[in-house]
């Protein structure tokens, strides 16, 4: 039995699991693919970050924070997500945001962000990516003159406390996985910071699963998430006291798919999420389910997953991050 640190209920659990069967048979595929809806764990707040915030935000309860300052790309899912969810918890929220001035167009994610009445500094790249632990320390301590107590939540709330999101998941997939009698031989998932397949892999693993998890990276590379995935878990083991082996733990990941960069995806991503709204009514984006789903097929297709019967793809939302894209306009099916 695991035994969970205290969480808050925010998200809309368990979310379902369904058959992609129109799609896998249009395609001939030998294995069956399914999704696990984790963009409905809730509207405006819905996809992967707010079970990792569950664990998160309780403790900024528990230490009695007043800001809640957390950072991200303009379209960052998980700063959204953090937005709306302080909001809902009656913390002050403070976003630091990386991009250029002309992505600050108030569309997607950035949207929700101006609507939750969050805070928000934005910097470009060149400002952003060098400076960034000074942003942040200057930040805190201009709220600590203040009088405020603020508590900081890091990139894609991926650290050892939210690995706990992940790690409950995969005890959810378990337990579904018994009621339907269906067997995932993989579970693949798009990787942006870490988080979702660090806890998908130790969750697996604690929970007694017979499944391969896989990581498809969306920027960086295979090598750093490992790391990073590694990391997150060596945390989470020492904070929460687990005698788990982490080190041990085969972290999996997927490097191919990144494209022409993070947040920027080509052709044939695009032409899949158009596709797969259309056969299936499931919305993927371009930043991180669209090019993790578009790997997993072209992986399927070389053979990766072998003999498997049954293929569980970790759809982890970004439904926003799509409102926030134009380019998508030009691949509406128009072939009726
Ligand atoms: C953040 C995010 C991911 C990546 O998850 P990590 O845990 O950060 O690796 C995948 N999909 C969507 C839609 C996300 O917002």
């Amino acid at each position: 039995m695991v035994q969970y640190p205290s969480r808050l209920e925010l998200a809309q659990l368990p979310t379902p699991i369904q058959l992609l069967d129109r799609f896998s048979k249009a395609n001939s595929f030998a294995s069956r693919l399914w999704i696990k809806r984790d963009d409905l764990t809730g509207c405006a707040t819905s996809g992967n970050k707010i079970r990792k915030l569950e664990f998160i935000l309780v403790e900024a309860k528990q230490q009695q924070a007043d800001v809640i300052i957390t950072c991200g790309g303009v379209q960052s899912n998980h700063a959204r997500a953090t937005a709306l969810l302080g909001a809902q918890l009656g913390f002050k929220v403070h976003l630091l945001l990386r991009g250029e001035p002309a992505e600050l167009n108030g569309r997607g994610n950035h949207f929700l962000d101006l609507l939750s009445g969050a805070e928000i500094s934005c910097y470009p790249s060149s400002v952003y990516v060098p400076k960034f632990h000074e942003l942040v320390a200057e930040l805190r301590a201009r709220y600590h003159r203040a009088g405020l107590k603020t508590y900081f939540i890091t990139t894609g709330a991926s650290d050892g406390t939210g690995a706990w999101g992940y790690i409950k998941a995969a005890e959810e997939i378990k337990q579904q996985s018994e009621q339907s009698g269906v067997r995932f031989d993989h579970i693949v998932c798009a990787t942006g910071s870490g988080g979702t397949l660090a806890g998908l892999t130790a969750g697996v693993r604690l929970h007694d699963l017979d499944t391969v998890v896989w990581g498809i990276n969306v920027c960086d590379t295979a090598d750093y998430f490992i790391q990073k995935a590694h990391a997150d878990l060596q945390e989470w083991k020492c904070a929460f006291k687990q005698d788990l082996d982490t080190a041990s733990l085969p972290v999996r990941v997927i490097d191919g798919y990144v494209g022409p960069g993070y947040g920027r995806a080509e052709k044939p991503v695009y032409e899949l999420i158009s596709k797969l709204a259309a056969m299936e009514g499931i919305i993927l984006d371009p930043i991180y389910t669209g090019k993790a789903f578009y790997g997993m097929l072209q992986e399927l297709q070389a053979g990766r997953f072998g003999a498997a019967k049954n293929i569980l793809f970790v759809h982890t939302g970004g439904l926003f991050g799509l409102m926030g894209d134009s380019e998508i306009n030009n691949y509406i099916s128009r072939d009726h």
